[in-house]
C-alpha cells in the first residue's frame, strides 16, 4: 500500500517518520511542486495545492491532518470525487477543555481585573459573581464541543448547548437550529464557538445576534475567526455589551499588525494554538481507519461536503 502524506508548510517529514513506525508495512510518499505523483491508495493531507490535488483522483480517500475542513473545502468542484475522512478529537478534545477552562475561569473568578489592579499597585477584593448568573453557552456539540462542555458541568456553571440536530445531553439546556438560536443567545453570559466554519455559520456571530448575549457577556472562540464579524465585536466590546473575548482564530491568521484587537485590552489574542494535532494519535487513528475501510467497515468523521463540515 501507498499514502502520500502532504502539508502545506512543508513540514512532513516527522509524520513520514510517524507513519512508518505505525504503518510500516506502508510506503510513505511526500509530493513537490511540478511532480508527477505515483498510484497511491491514500492521501493524506494539510493545506494541499490545487496541483496535488488534481492528481488525487484515484485514490481510496483523502484523510485531513486535522479537525477543520473549510481550507479544503474552499477547492469546491477541483475537489476529487472521494470520501473525505478529518481527525475526530484524536488528542484535541482535552485540549480545548483546557483552553475553555481557563478563560472561562479567568472571567469568572475576575482574575482579568485582578491583573489590571495589580499593574496599578491596588490591593481590592471585589465581590464573588453568583455561579447562576454565568451560564457557558457552547455552540457546536460535536467532538470538540462535547469535552467542554463536560468541563463546564464539572465547574458546576450552568450550561447550554446550541447545535444544527437536536441533542439530549443530561445536565444541558440544549437548542437547535435557527430557531433555537434566539433564546440560547438571550441566556448566555459566555458564549464559546466551538462551530466549523461553513456557508452557515459565517459571520454569525455579528452586532445582531452578538447583541442578545446578557449585558456585561465574555466570548471564547476557539473555531474558525470568520464565524465572527471582527468589526461588530469591536463594536460591542467599546460599548461594554460585551465585557471581554478570549480570542485564538481570526479572519486572517497571522492577525495583521494594525489590526485593532492588538490594542483592545479586553480582548486576550493566541496564535491558533487552542488545540493542536497530536500527531501520533493523530496517525494511529487514520490508521485505524484505514484497516477499517480496507476490510469494508465504516468509519466515523466522513465530511458531509453539501453541509461543509
Ligand atoms: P464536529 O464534530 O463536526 O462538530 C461540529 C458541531 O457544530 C456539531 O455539533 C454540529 O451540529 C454543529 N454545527 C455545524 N453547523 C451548524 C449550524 N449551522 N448550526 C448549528 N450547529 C452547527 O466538529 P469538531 O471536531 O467538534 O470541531 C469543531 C471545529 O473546531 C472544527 O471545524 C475546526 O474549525 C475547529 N478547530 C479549531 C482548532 C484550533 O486549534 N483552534 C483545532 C481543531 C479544530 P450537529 O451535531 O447537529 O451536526
Amino acid at each position: 500500500m501507498r499514502i502520500l502524506l502532504y502539508r502545506g508548510d512543508g513540514v512532513v517529514e516527522p509524520w513520514v517518520r510517524e507513519f512508518e513506525g505505525v504503518m510500516p508495512q506502508v510506503e510513505a510518499v511526500t509530493w513537490k511542486e511540478g511532480q508527477v505523483l505515483p498510484p497511491c491508495d491514500y492521501a493524506v493531507l494539510w493545506n494541499p495545492a490545487l496541483g496535488l490535488l488534481e492528481q488525487l483522483a484515484q485514490v481510496k480517500a483523502i484523510f485531513l491532518m486535522g479537525a477543520g475542513v473549510d481550507a479544503l473545502l474552499k477547492f469546491g468542484e477541483a475537489l476529487p470525487d472521494v470520501p473525505l475522512i478529518r481527525l475526530g478529537d484524536a488528542g484535541m478534545g482535552v485540549q480545548m477543555a483546557e483552553y475553555v477552562t481557563h478563560a472561562v475561569l479567568r472571567y469568572f473568578r475576575r482574575f482579568d481585573e485582578y491583573e489590571q489592579q495589580a499593574r496599578h499597585g491596588a490591593w481590592n477584593p471585589l465581590p464573588q459573581i453568583p455561579k447562576e448568573e454565568f451560564a457557558v453557552g457552547v455552540m457546536g456539540l460535536g467532538k470538540l464541543g462535547q469535552p467542554v462542555v463536560e468541563a463546564m458541568r464539572h465547574f458546576g456553571f450552568p450550561v447550554r448547548g446550541w447545535s444544527r440536530t437536536p441533542k439530549d445531553i443530561p445536565g444541558v439546556e440544549t437548542y437547535a437550529g435557527m430557531e433555537g438560536l434566539d433564546p440560547f443567545l438571550r441566556g448566555t453570559r459566555v458564549l464559546v464557538s466551538m462551530l466549523p466554519l461553513t456557508p452557515d455559520t459565517a459571520n454569525l456571530l455579528d452586532r445582531h445576534n452578538l447583541g442578545k448575549l446578557q449585558p456585561g457577556a465574555y466570548l471564547i472562540n476557539v473555531s474558525r475567526g470568520a464565524i465572527i464579524a471582527e468589526p461588530d465585536l469591536m463594536t460591542l466590546i467599546r460599548s461594554g455589551h460585551i465585557a471581554g473575548a478570549t480570542l485564538d482564530v481570526f479572519r486572517h491568521e497571522p492577525l495583521p499588525a494594525p489590526h485593532p484587537f492588538w490594542n483592545e485590552p479586553r480582548i486576550s489574542i493566541t496564535p491558533h494554538i487552542s488545540a493542536l494535532t497530536m500527531r501520533h494519535d493523530a496517525v494511529r487513528q487514520i490508521a485505524d481507519k484505514i484497516a477499517a475501510l480496507e476490510s469494508g467497515q465504516p468509519v466515523d468523521d466522513l465530511v458531509d461536503r453539501s453541509l461543509g463540515y
